[in-house]
């Protein structure tokens, strides 16, 4: 306590009082409110403001405070592999990729409407890092989302099977708007796998957003699921109101390790002519 406030009745009162308060907002747990309140007061005795004022503006730090924290827990349970957005995206480097169709996809309408995305294209063009920068758009537009990969998916799905844990697992998976299955294609799948992995999709590409990223052509997925008709079935469901994003091109990591590989040429060659 300030000497400053020993001296002064009023100032002590407010001491007390707001010892109270910050016990209360505590208690509450209303960590926005309990941060601001202070500045706000100050600010509000000094501009005179109507209680109402005050009240509304204590209420919205900490509802901005609580969306704050719930993106900041939603990213962390998605489970992103990696940090990846739209901003460090360069869509020069990827010309077959439409920029507007991508910045309508961030807006997130598709995980409104329940529609899916496939990401197709060769290796090391962007699928991974597009899928990651929108389903943290969908984070920051109030979704919740889940990042897995086809073989992690598959791992997990035996597992609960034969756990007989496969309707809980499938239950968490649905407390999703949007899930995020990258990979597919690059390994294949052992026919219970397959069988358990379109079960999956069948059960939450009714009811929720579905992305997946793929390094196969569609003619190619059987090689990977092994049964025709149910590749078919799958892509079906799938590929039903979908957006198909297709990432060509050559491989953006090859593209820049032949840029590095140029420039360390071009090094040499000056250092050799010096
Ligand atoms: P894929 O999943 O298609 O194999 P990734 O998304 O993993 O490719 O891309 C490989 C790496 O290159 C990642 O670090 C990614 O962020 C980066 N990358 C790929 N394409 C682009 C791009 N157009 N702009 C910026 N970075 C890119
Ligand atoms: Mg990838």
């Amino acid at each position: 306590m300030t000497t400053q406030a020993i001296n002064d009745p009023a100032a002590l009162q407010d001491t007390i009082r707001e010892t109270v308060i910050d016990h209360q907002l505590r208690q509450l747990k209303m960590p926005g409110a309990l941060r601001h309140y202070r500045d706000l007061t100050r600010q509000a005795r000094a501009a005179g403001e109507d209680v109402l004022t005050y009240l509304e503006a204590v209420l919205s730090v900490e509802m901005e405070s609580r969306r704050q924290n719930q993106v900041a827990q939603r990213l962390r349970d998605a489970h992103f592999p990696f940090p990846r957005d739209l901003e460090t995206f360069d869509f020069q480097a990827a010309p077959s990729l439409n920029r507007k169709t991508i910045l309508d996809l961030a807006a997130c309408r598709f995980v409104a409407e329940r529609e899916g995305v496939i990401l197709v294209g060769p290796s090391g063009t962007g699928k991974t890092h597009l899928g990651i920068a929108l389903g943290r758009a969908a984070i920051h537009s109030g979704y919740r989302t889940r990042f897995t990969t086809a073989a992690i998916l598959m791992n997990e799905l035996l597992a609960a099977a034969a756990d007989h844990t496969l309707a809980r697992y499938l239950r968490n998976w649905a407390r999703m708007d949007l899930v995020i299955v990258d990979e597919i294609g690059y390994v294949p799948f052992s026919q219970e796998g397959a069988r358990l992995l379109f079960q999956f999709f069948s059960e939450l590409s009714e009811r929720r957003s579905i992305l997946v990223t793929t390094n196969l052509e569609f003619s190619r997925w059987v090689d990977i699921f092994g049964d025709a008709g149910m590749t078919a079935a799958l892509l079906d469901r799938l590929a039903y109101r979908a957006h198909i994003v297709v990432t060509q091109g050559e491989s953006y990591r090859l593209r820049h390790a032949q840029a590095r590989q140029v420039a360390q040429q071009g090094r040499q060659a000056a250092a050799e002519g010096n």
